[in-house]
Formats: structure tokens, sequence, C-alpha cells
């Protein structure tokens, strides 16, 4: 018999609930994955992203020749070419990953109706793109946590299954039609230093990472010069990693650091179920619903460009620019800088960070902007990120700034925070701007539209 396991969120062969019960279910599998016209439609196939997946994809096809099999890739409508592949190899049973955004279960549901229209039979399985499933876990009378700290005791209480090895072997089908596999070389506009994706990669990364680093993330993840945080999340976005073989193998090196490390990952599964029960919380308030928000304009362009003047938040906008990532240190003071300091509306700057974040989605960018913007589950909704405090707490001697902002690159230690202090003659010759506003007004604004005074 055939069985299909259609890859979405899931890009990998180890610890893949998909692959593996398509495999034991079936003599022959068709591992498919469809380059989705719904996803462009929507503007999600950003550059950055699409030149991550490239690789993401190769490796996959990679891996699974290596077991006797290939990857068989489609362009069109995910529903409509899953079920015509399902057709076309007579299979039976098609796997999929359980969805999380609004898009992914309207997804899962086309293609039940579809599928089991033309008596094929969907099997979903949970636990794949995120470590607890949403929903698995929830307060009494309410369909989802709507804070972190109750959700993380829960969560962690909960337990994960167990993991899954990588198959030995997997036939495919003769005759079963492939697009070309998609090369990184062929996708135009990304950002000079998007990172290396594929599953190869992904575990590369994590076991040197493990073994070293790990350790001091609780006390180093906040630096932002040091860069001492995994960069697994673009990994995690397109499932090159498993979330619950990292939480097991995290726990078993032990230490303040793997449990820091494991909270962050609960923290990607608690807005994955905010979205899950609320799914409007993409582009409407999660909390409220305020109107008062100002809208893209000039200054939100400064801000894009990285020319807002506060050095710190220039060189965040730039890493992002150059790197498609972010350190979350910077996205958070960056966020705050836009929504409050400027009080620009939180969906221009998520826009811009899906435009450019290899890691992009909806889950985390949307409902992380929404916490910064004080509409989302943060319980200190009013809180403000000053950008000077920040620099010197998480770049105190400026060498985060002077690696991203080489206009700064000549100006010594802290200094290079407060540039318009320098000297008239020193500062003339930097070609660095002003600040867009003095941060005092920007408070004042923002406590006036909150009614804090
Ligand atoms: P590590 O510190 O090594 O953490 C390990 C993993 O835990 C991450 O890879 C990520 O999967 C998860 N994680 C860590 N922090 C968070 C968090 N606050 N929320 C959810 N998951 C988290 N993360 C995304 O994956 N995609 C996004 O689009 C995204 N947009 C963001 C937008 C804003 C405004 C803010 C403040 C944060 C956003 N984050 C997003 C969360 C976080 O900044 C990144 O996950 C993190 O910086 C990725 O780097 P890392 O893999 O080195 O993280």
């Amino acid at each position: 018999s055939v069985a299909l396991a259609l890859f979405t969120a899931d890009l990998r062969l180890h610890d893949n609930p998909v692959l593996r019960a398509a495999l034991s279910g079936a003599d022959e599998v068709v591992p498919l994955f469809v380059l989705d016209e719904g996803v462009r439609a929507a503007g999600f196939d950003a550059p950055n992203r699409r030149a991550f997946l490239a690789d993401c994809l190769a490796d996959l096809d990679a891996g699974l020749r290596e077991r006797g099999g290939r990857l068989v890739v489609r362009e069109g409508d995910a529903v409509a070419e899953t079920a015509r592949v399902a057709a076309e190899a007579g299979a039976r049973d098609i796997h999929v990953a359980g969805g999380v955004s609004g898009y992914a279960l309207r997804r899962e549901e086309r293609l039940r109706e579809e599928l089991e229209g033309q008596g094929h039979r969907l099997r979903v399985h949970d636990a794949v793109v995120t470590a607890l499933p949403p929903g698995a876990v929830t307060p009494q009378g309410r369909d989802h946590f709507a804070v972190f700290t109750p959700y993380f005791r829960r969560w962690e209480r909960e337990g994960q299954r167990s993991v899954m090895g990588a198959p030995r072997v997997v036939r495919v089908p003769e005759g079963v039609r492939s697009a070309r596999v998609p090369a990184r070389s062929g996708v135009k506009g990304a950002s000079p230093g998007v990172a290396k994706g594929g599953e190869s990669e992904g575990r590369r990364r994590f076991t040197a990472w493990r073994k070293g680093p790990l350790n001091a993330y609780e006390d180093r993840h906040d630096d932002l010069a040091g860069d001492a945080t995994s960069r697994l999340s673009p990994h995690l976005h397109f499932g090159t990693l498993s979330p619950v073989e990292l939480v097991h193998r995290a726990r078993s090196a032990g230490g303040a650091g793997a449990e820091a490390f494991v909270r962050q990952l609960a923290w990607r599964d608690f807005h994955h179920q905010v979205l899950a029960a609320r799914p409007a919380s993409s582009h409407e308030d999660y909390r409220g619903h305020r109107d008062d928000w100002r809208g893209d304009g000039e200054e939100a362009d400064a801000w894009r460009e990285g020319r807002t003047g506060y050095p710190v938040v220039d060189a965040a906008m730039r890493q992002l620019r150059h790197e498609g990532w972010m350190h979350n240190r910077g996205r958070l003071l960056a966020a705050s800088f836009l929504t409050k300091t400027l009080y620009v509306d939180w969906r221009v700057g998520a826009r811009h960070f899906l435009e450019l974040l290899v890691d992009g989605d909806v889950a985390n960018n949307q409902l992380n902007w929404q916490w910064v913007a004080g509409t989302g589950t943060d319980t200190r909704p009013n809180r403000v990120l000053n950008p000077l405090s920040q620099a010197r707490r998480f770049d105190p001697d400026g060498t985060y700034v002077r690696r991203w902002v080489p206009e700064l690159a000549g100006v010594e230690g802290s200094a290079v925070h407060q540039p318009w202090k320098l000297p008239a003659e020193r500062r003339e010759k930097l070609d660095y701007p002003e600040p867009l506003v003095d941060l005092a007004d920007g408070l004042a604004r923002f406590r006036r539209a909150r009614g804090l005074d």
C-alpha cells in the first residue's frame, strides 16, 4: 500500500511523527512538499525565508535519497496538489502535522474535505510543530492560557512524548512527477547574511551549541554583543529541528542554562496556543482595542532604515536587514521604540519584521509584537523600554552598536550610545542623524494616550 507524508512546518527526518506514521502504515511513501501559491498570495514568501527554505528542501531531498527515496515537490494550491498526488500514487492515507495558524487550520479543513470526498483518509499528527499541541493544557473553563507563568507550570508538568529516530529506508513509488527542488541560488533579493538552512545544519548547530554555550545561556542570553543565544529560531520555524527533541536533549544536558532554554521553547508553545485559540490576534489587538495609534510614515521609515538617531535601535534594525535575524533583546527594544516611544501601530512594525525575518512566523511575531505594544499578554502592558538604559545594560561598552552602525565605528566605549553628546566638531563629521524624537516627549505622549497621568 502507499501513504503520503505531506511536509509543512516539519522539514526533517528525525523525530517526525508524520513521516513515522506514514512509513509504519504502508510499504511505500510519497514524501511531498508543495510550494504553496496560497502562501505566496498572502505575501508570506519573503526572499529571506525562501532562501532558507530552499536549503531545507535540498537537504531533505538529500536525506531521503540516502535512504533510497526522494522528495516530491509540487507547485500550486497545497490542497489541490496534494489531492492530485494522492490520486496519482494511489495513496489511501495522507499524513500531515496539526496546524496552528488560521491559514494552517483552514488548509487542514480543506484537505479533509477534498481528500475524504475522493475516498482518501487524512491523518493529523500533534506535537510536531510545537512541543505541546495547542489546547493540550487549558485553565479551568477557558480554551487557552492568557498568561505565561501559569501556562509554563502546566506545560512543565505535562511532559513530552518520546523522541523518534530517523527512518533507515524510505521507498517512494515509481512514476510520481516532481518539480525541481528549488535552489537557493535561484532566490532573488535575500539579505546577504541569511543563515544556512536544512536539517543537517540545524542538528550540527544544536549539537555544537549544546556542548558549550548552552551552559552560560541563562547569564548571557541578553548580551547583545555576545550573541550567545542558540540562533535556532529559523530551524524551529521550518521544523528542521523538532521542539520535542530539543526539550529532551537540553534537559539531558542539565543545568540552569538548559532550564532557561527550555523555558524559551515553552514561550514558543505559549504564543502558538494563543494564536490557535484566537486566530484574529494575527491582526487585531488581543486585549482591548486601540484606535489611537499613529500610522506609517517618515518616522516609521527612519526606524525601518535604522536611522532613528538612537544607536542601539539602529544597530538592531540593521542587523535585521543584513541577516534576516535579530537578537531577542534587539527585537524587544526596537519594537518598544516604535510602538511606545513613537506610538506607531504595532502592525506597521510586525509587517516589516515579517518581510525580513527568516524565523518570521505569525504566532511568534504577531504575539510578541502585541506583548511589547501592551495589547497582548504582557501583565505589565504600560512598561516602556528606554533605549539608553537598555543600551547601557545590554551593550555596556558599545560593541554591538559599532558592529552594525559603521558611521559610529570610531566612537570608543559607551560614548557610542549618545553621539549627540560628542564635541560638536566630531559630531559634525559623523554621517549619523540626530535623535528622531526626544525620549521625554515620547514618554509623555505615551502616558497621555494611555491615560496614565
Ligand atoms: P534562543 O534564545 O536561543 O531561544 C530558543 C528558542 O526559543 C528560539 O529559537 C525560539 O524558537 C524560542 N523563543 C525564544 N524567545 C521566544 C519568544 N519571546 N517568543 C517565542 N519563542 C521564543 N521568534 C520567532 O521565532 N519568530 C518571530 O517572528 C519572532 N518575532 C519576534 C518579534 C518581536 C517584536 C519580539 C520581541 C520577539 C520575536 N520573536 C520571534 C522571539 C525571539 O526574539 C526569537 O525567537 C529569538 O530571538 C530567536 O533567537 P534564538 O533562536 O537565538 O533564541
